[in-house]
């Protein structure tokens, strides 16, 4: 009997016969006995079908193939098709270097010195690929040594070998330890990933104490992908994350920042946000100083309120950025830092409603300092900026004394995200129900206005496309007339 693909309630499932799980799991048992164990996975037995796959994903592997190179794709886009979810992003591995890489496929680039990797861009997706490597302590093709500092973490992590089952060593969970090969359409599992997903398990290889030690993100991606999975976390996986989170401090505050947005704003954020708290990880992503203040119970509501909706926007598929993200998670600690430091200044009773215009620059300055000293996590200029002003839009709007200025604000494009924040506020804010109510009008007319424009823009893009194959028609009338006149 085969694995068959069945339709239930207009879905494609894939289902498993008794005999091919069985197999999974006499491998997972060979995997745990061996350390290592490679199953080859047919399309008849897994039912991905090639038209799942990014064809620039396939393009670039074709490059790379007919250069001489081995390529396949790897990690979340095997997991995620396994799954029948539609992958993220397809992520390439080969046995090319990133130097070689760069020379066969176009508008490619390396990238990262502690770890090289190649971005291949394709309109607006950036494909990435890396180089088989081996483990710490294994020869290199390329004399190149991978590096720890005296944390143990990798600081230098790019020791190149031609071999997938040494490549597979270095991966962070089973599940994401696959390799597809499109030509074939074979699966290579090493650790019993198939099995792990089929069970929903996010186990990590190899001796986890080492792994955190290596790489403390790794942490921190456990709990995504069994947030965003709806995993669990195996037992070993987990006993160290709780001993093992202050070693987040040792990662860069660049990764840090990547990583807290890809945590929280790629649409599990609320999910992702209670497991983090559950391992007590968050004081050691944001500072215990700031966390205790993000986390005393009411602005733990608003918190996760602000969450859930952002989640929202990402499973609608509307744009949810970075700025937004962050002005709501630091909002708690803005609100603080700003009542301590505005009384100290001006004397004054801290209330939002005794607030001067003319102490904008002062806050400014506070929300600038509180980006600035979370040290962990290194915000851009560019969001910091965007933060500062959707702060101090945020206190203009809510202080509504100036009806001129509120009116200016009212028209601005940023107009809707400070709706948003004072209108995810009221959730524990009593006081701003009133003002959400008065400026929901504002709020759909500004939506309106954000529609038409949206058309707008589309007609004339559709327009110019339009004069563009009109020219494109002249251009060909004129030389076929030419040509004509030629005879
Ligand atoms: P997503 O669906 O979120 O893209 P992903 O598993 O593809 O999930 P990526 O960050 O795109 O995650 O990484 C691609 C692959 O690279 C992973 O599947 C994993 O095999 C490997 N990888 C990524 N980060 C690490 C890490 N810190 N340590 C070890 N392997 C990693
Ligand atoms: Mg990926």
């Amino acid at each position: 009997m085969k694995n068959r693909i069945i339709y239930r309630e207009g879905f494609k499932i894939f289902t498993l016969t008794k005999e091919y799980l069985e197999i999974l799991k006499t491998n997972k048992l060979n995997v745990q006995e061996h350390g290592q164990n490679r199953l080859i996975i047919k399309q008849s037995e897994h039912g991905i079908t090639k038209d799942k796959i990014a064809p620039k994903a396939i393009e670039i592997i074709n490059k790379l193939n007919s250069a001489g190179f081995r390529a396949y794709i790897v990690g979340g886009a095997v997991r995620d098709l396994i799954l029948n979810k539609i992958p993220k992003d397809f992520d390439i591995v080969t046995d090319a270097t990133p130097e070689q890489i760069v020379r066969v496929v176009s508008n490619s680039r390396i990238i990262g010195r502690r770890f090289k990797i190649v971005h291949a861009v394709r309109g607006k997706d950036i494909y990435e690929i890396t180089t088989f490597r081996s483990s710490p302590g294994t020869n290199s093709r390329n004399n190149d040594t991978v590096t720890k500092n005296s944390t143990g973490i990798l600081v230098r992590d790019n020791n190149y070998c031609r071999s997938m089952s040494k490549d597979v060593s270095r991966r962070d969970f089973t599940i994401n330890a696959l390799y597809l090969d499109v030509s074939c359409m074979k699966i290579y599992d090493f650790y019993g990933g198939v099995y792990d997903i089929i069970n929903k398990n996010v186990e990590i290889i190899g001796d986890p104490k080492i792994r955190y030690e290596e790489d403390p993100v790794r942490m921190i991606r456990a709990v995504r992908f069994a947030a965003k999975l709806n995993f669990k976390i195996e037992a070993n996986t987990k006993k160290h994350i709780n001993s093992m989170g202050k070693n987040l401090c040792y990662v860069s505050p660049d990764r840090m920042y990547e990583e807290i947005v890809k945590l929280l704003l790629l649409g599990a954020g609320l999910d992702t946000y209670k497991l983090l708290d559950k391992f007590n990880l968050l004081p050691y992503i944001f500072g215990n100083e700031y966390f205790d203040i993000m986390n005393s119970p009411r602005e733990k509501i608003f918190i996760q309120r602000g969450l859930l909706e952002s989640d929202k926007r990402t499973r609608e598929g509307k744009p949810n950025s970075p700025y937004f993200l962050y002005s709501i998670l630091l909002f708690p600690v803005f609100k603080a830092k700003l009542f301590e430091l505005y009384t100290k200044n001006t004397n004054k009773v801290h209330n939002l409603y005794n607030i001067d215009y003319s102490e904008l620059v002062l806050f400014k300055e506070i929300s600038q300092q509180i980006l600035a000293s979370i040290a962990l996590v290194n915000v851009p200029q560019a969001i910091v900026m965007r933060i500062v002003n959707s702060w101090i839009n945020y206190v203009q709007v809510i202080c509504l004394k100036d009806e001129e200025k509120l009116h200016e604000m009212i028209l601005k494009n940023t107009f809707r995200a400070t709706f948003d924040l004072i209108n995810i506020r009221s959730s524990i804010d009593p006081y701003l129900v009133k003002i959400v109510s008065f400026l929901s009008p504002y709020y759909k007319k500004a939506q309106e206005l954000q529609q038409s424009k949206i058309k707008d823009r589309d007609f004339s893009k559709s327009n110019k496309a339009h004069f563009k194959k009109e020219k494109k028609l002249r251009k060909k009338l004129k030389k076929e007339h030419r040509k004509a006149l030629k005879f």
